[in-house]
């Protein structure tokens, strides 16, 4: 099921830059996203979506360096829609570059509140897709501005790639909804993952021995 970021009234429950996040270990390297715009956002507000993203990520302690990537290369990049076991997808490396594509608009009958979608269990291709067009619905909506919304939805779905799993949480970046105070939150502060899941990510970063698979 496409994961979702949305609104929901009387939902508050929201975990903040952590300074626990903060002391979490590095992982061994940055890891390197490449963004590209297929919808026509222009390249300053992919640079201002990219610093986002970047600063969203290192408030997690998880260094990452952004590029813009060439739309005309997904058509022959394509989508890896395979299904894997579990733990097939838990054994495998993390993908030494994480695409994200973003597209216009999302396909008719997706739901307003939904962002985007990713593949965790990828291994080749464009594994997180994002519609500009509902992201700038919740920008207009009174959520943080059009980058800001574009870079946590990116980083949203990126956490369900690094963390191989469709699974979503009460709190942190990784909650499904999203409320409206979160979203006004999310416009002056930068959410986080939670530290278990910064935990987890710098595992399943490091190399496997044994076929030992991350907590
Ligand atoms: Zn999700």
């Amino acid at each position: 099921m496409a994961p979702r970021i949305g609104w929901r009234r009387g939902v508050f429950l929201l975990s903040l830059l952590s300074s626990v996040a903060l002391s979490q270990a590095p992982p061994r390297r940055q890891f390197s996203i490449v963004v590209y715009d297929a919808a026509g956002i222009g390249t300053k507000t992919l640079e201002r979506t990219e610093h986002f993203g970047e600063v969203i990520l290192s408030a997690s302690g998880l260094p990452s360096i952004w590029s813009a990537g060439k739309a005309s290369d997904l058509a022959s990049l394509g989508t890896d829609f395979t299904a894997r076991t579990t733990r097939e997808c838990l054994v495998g490396p993390i993908p030494p570059v994480l695409r994200v594509r973003v597209l216009r608009t999302a396909p008719p009958g997706v739901a307003p509140q939904t962002l985007g979608f990713s593949l965790p269990c990828a291994r080749a291709g464009v594994p997180v897709t994002i519609y500009a067009d509902h992201a700038a619905t919740v920008s207009q909506a009174g959520g943080p501005t059009f980058c800001r919304v574009l870079a946590y939805a990116i980083v949203h779905e990126l956490g369900h790639v690094l963390l191989r799993s469709e699974a979503h949480e009460a709190s942190g970046l990784m909650k499904a909804i999203w409320s409206k105070g979160d979203w006004q939150r999310a416009a002056v502060s930068f959410i986080s993952f939670t530290p278990v899941d910064v935990r987890r990510i710098v595992a399943f970063d490091q190399p496997v021995a044994n076929g030992n698979i991350a907590p």
